[in-house]
This record gives C-alpha cells, structure tokens and sequence, in this order.
C-alpha cells in the first residue's frame, strides 16, 4: 500500500472535493461496577486487580446485567432525543485480540438500547448544526494492552506487552452518528463541537468523568470525500469515496486536527488517480498524522449472535419517563442561561468555556463572589497557574468557596491586590483559607494610622528634596512618598489611605 506523503492543502481540496464524516463515541459509564460483575471500575489500580472469572471471561462464569448502567444508557439515549427501545438485545462480537480474555466482545448489534435521535450542536459563532444520531448502544469495554521497553508505548520497538484487564467489562455507552455531509470548510469544526457537545451532555448528566485524557471519552473518526459535481452534473450522482476511519482520538483538538490530515491526505491519493483503502488508522499526537491500522471488518466478519446468557433488557414505559424526568438542562441552555445572568461578553463566555471554568464560575458565585470577579481570578491568576503546571483549573488547591473567600477579604479592604495574590500563593500551597494565609503570613492591610504616619515621615525624611516639592503644591510628588511607604510595609499598606494622608499633612487636597 502507498502512503502519499504530500498531503493537499486543505484550502484547495475543499474547492474539489466535499468531505462527510461520522463519529462514534465511546462513554466510559462511572458506575461503581462493571458492566456484567461485580468489579470495581476505578481508574489507575494496580494491573489485574479488578478482575474476576466473569470479566475475564472464564468457562462457566455468568454475566448479569448492571441496572445502574441500563439506568445511565437510557437517560443518555433520551438527553441524545433518541427513542428507546422497549426491548433489546444484548450480541457476542466474535474477534480476537489480546486485550479481549473472552474472545468476544459483548455488545448490542441488531438491538440498540437507543436510536434515531439528535444532537444540537453549537459552534464557536453560535451557528447550530444538527447532527443526526443512528444508535446509542451497550457494550462492555476491552482491557488494555501495554506495551513496553519502546521508546514510544506502541508495539513498534517495544520489547514485550503485558495485558493488563481492569478495564475489561467497564461499562461503555457507543453513539454512532449518521453521516454528516455540508459542512464544507467547517467539517472539522462541526466534529469538534459535536463530541465537545456529547462530553458536556454526559457530565452534565453525572454519567462518566469524560476524561478524553484517561480514555474515559475516546472518538473514532470516519471520513471520507466526494468529487464536486462538474458543471451540469448532479452532485448526488458522485458516489462518496470510500472512508478511513482514525481510532481513539483522544482531544478534542485531535479530533479537529486529525479530520483536516483526512482530508489533505485522501484529497492528494485521489487527485493523483489514486483510491482510498477502507481501514482504520491511527492518529499520532506528536506529528499530527495519520498512519493505516488494519483493513476495516465488515459487520459479517464478527459473526454477531445473540448473547445467551443475558436476557433482554425491557425497561418499562413508566421507568422511562421517570428517567426523562432526571435529565438536566442541556449544556447549550445553561450556557446561555449563566452568560445572561453573569453579563459575561461572548468571548468572555466561550474562554470560559474552552477553559472549563463555568462549575468553578458558578459555585465561586453561588459562595458569594460577583460574576466579575470571579472571572477574574478563574481566568487570571488561577488559569495562569494551571497553564503552568499543565494541570486542568479543578485540579487546582484553590476551591470555589476559597476564591470567594479572597474576593470577601478584597472587598472588605483587609488584603489590596497585591496582598491578595500572596494569599491565594498560600492557598495554592496548601496553608489553608484565605483568611489562615492571612493570619500565618500576617498579609493583612496596615489600617493603623499612626502606623502608616510614622512611616510616611520617615520616607519625608528620607527624600528631602519630593519633601519641598510636595510642600510647593506639586501633588504628584506625592506618589513617590506613596511608593516608598507601600514598599516599607511590603505591599501591606493601602495605598489609597496613604496618599490621603500625605495630602493631608501638607494641607493639601487630591
Ligand atoms: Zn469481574
Ligand atoms: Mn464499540
């Protein structure tokens, strides 16, 4: 097989060519247990420590169905305004694989839990696209082959695997979506915003810790291209090319990124007369490319069965519409509930977004900060601080109700400005609250005037010659009177106050 290794611009394969993609989203559900045992389902354990006869698929062990995640699928399925299904099916998926102990994978093939639903998805200008959901189905999840001793943590140049099988029968929720055709030069957009969409929707749904970082939320692309139509030719007349579909794209820039590579790369092989392959491929973070996995199995190849030890799933009309009663707003609706009611801007809004600061805003407001400022230290100091140590902003030491606290002592005119990003530096380092670094690092505001007097005329007496000028009526020589104080007190003086002071010494007004 021949990789092209020019890829086309991206810009002038969209004048020749009209991309179509699809996604299919696998949601890690975070219920306390596997999808068909007993084991816990916590990220980071020891390797094979979660696992028994049935996950690891022993002869004889029986699978019963986790109702919690039947629960979450459904509510999921409704938020994904799909219809459910009164009866379905769970399917074996026959293949081998070293991270699969069972041989097969259980599934739902025939039978989905949910179908034929929508998602409304917001871009960047606030255009909606809506993009058409096939399924949402069940299924267990694979275990996880490691690969060691390369350079990399692929197979290529590693020197043995291990497998390690914790993760197999965690429960997943797979949404596949229909083709997506139209969107021109915002292709890669759309995707974006769609799986950003369906991550909002899951943890605003409380089902999955949506960590695309720790695979909890994991993509695979599949994109393909269509001739424009000549002059006169009918443009549903050109056949769609045939697809490749990008495994386990684990950002959402990936996402992004790895659609625009599709395109150049499938726009080159077929500009020089050449065909797509129909294949998986992988998406390589470090050089933004694409390379072929294997020829991708038709449907047939897994020689789908019903799965025999698992009976139908049938969840009762009544149970359903109690779930629909659970779902909470949609994430688009609540976006632009919180705008309206913080009177962020609209950059304002989408930074805070794409920094994952609206829980942070929030509950900094609801423990009685203003939307200003608690947009100025989630998105200052704060996201400065997590840019730094490349960690998320939740992750930091700082808590809503701390960083409301900070803002309290700011308005009260304890700490100024500059006391205060000492004292989130102690809260950051883990010295307590707010008004424990305070106390500890004794940053309070000096409010005692004969304190801030003395001090004044020692920076007099140092400086003779502002001094005289101050007593000519140049006021702003005072300023530098003003800085030597703030500079004596390290910062702890308001500035404000002494200045007033200065003034006042010499008769004089601000
Ligand atoms: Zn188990
Ligand atoms: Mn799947």
């Amino acid at each position: 097989m021949s990789e092209p290794v020019e890829l086309m611009d991206v810009d002038q394969a969209l004048e020749q060519f009209d991309p179509a993609f699809g996604i299919e989203v696998h949601v890690e559900l975070n219920t306390k247990t596997k999808m068909f045992c007993g084991c816990p389902t916590e990220f980071g354990a020891e390797p094979n420590t979660q696992v028994c006869p049935v996950c690891l698929g022993l002869p004889g062990a029986l699978p019963v169905v986790n109702a919690k995640a039947i629960e979450s699928a459904i509510r999921l399925g409704l938020a994904l305004n799909c219809s459910i299904a009164p009866r379905s099916r769970f399917a074996r998926k026959n293949y081998f694989y070293p991270d699969l102990a069972k041989d097969y994978q259980i599934s739902q093939y025939d039978e989905p839990i949910a179908f034929d639903g929508y998602l409304d998805v917001e871009l960047d200008d606030g255009t909606v696209v809506r993009v058409a959901i096939e399924r949402a189905h069940m299924e267990e999840d694979a275990g996880k082959n490691v690969h060691v001793g390369g350079a990399t943590g692929r197979i290529q140049g590693a020197e043995y695997s291990l497998v390690d099988y914790n993760r197999g029968g965690i429960p997943l929720v797979e949404i596949v979506t229909r083709t997506v055709e139209g969107m021109g030069e915002r292709t890669a957009e759309v995707a974006r915003a769609y799986v950003a969409t369906v991550r909002d929707l899951a943890k605003a749904l409380g089902i999955s810790d949506v960590r695309m970082e720790e695979g909890s939320l994991r993509a695979d692309v599949n994109l393909s291209l269509r001739a424009k139509a000549a002059d006169g030719e009918d443009q549903h007349a050109v056949p769609l090319g045939k697809r490749s579909e990008t495994k386990n794209v684990n950002s959402l820039r990936a996402v992004e990124r790895s659609i625009r590579h599709e395109i150049g790369r499938q726009a080159a092989l077929l500009a020089a007369g050449g065909a797509v392959t129909q294949e998986t491929r992988h998406w390589h973070e470090d050089t933004s490319m694409t390379t072929p996995g294997r020829s991708k199995e038709e449907a047939e190849d897994y020689r789908y069965f019903p799965e025999p030890d698992l009976l139908p799933v049938a969840p009762s009309k009544e149970w359903i519409e109690e779930l629909r009663g659970t779902l909470p707003e949609s994430p688009a609706l609540r976006r632009h509930r919180l705008q309206e009611s913080w009177g962020y801007t609209d950059l304002e809004m989408r930074d805070a977004v794409n920094a994952d600061a609206l829980e942070l805003i929030e509950a900094t407001v609801a423990a009685g900060a203003s939307a200003a400022s608690a947009r100025k230290w989630w998105m200052g100091e704060l996201a400065r601080t997590a840019n730094n140590d490349g960690v998320e902003l939740a992750d930091l030491a700082a808590t809503p109700a701390q960083v409301a606290e900070l803002q309290g002592l700011v308005d009260s005119g304890r700490v100024n400005d500059q006391l205060a990003r000492q004292v989130l530096e102690g809260v950051l380092a883990g010295e307590g609250s707010p008004g424990e670094v305070v106390a500890a690092r004794g940053l309070e505001v000096v409010s005692d005037d004969g304190a801030l007097l003395a001090a004044i005329d020692e920076a007099l007496a140092a400086q003779p010659d502002v001094a005289a000028k101050i007593r000519d009526g140049k006021v702003q020589a005072a300023g530098a009177i003003v800085g030597a104080v703030m500079k004596a007190t390290r910062g702890q003086a308001d500035a404000a106050r002494v200045r007033e002071l200065v003034l006042t010494k010499f008769g004089l007004e601000g």
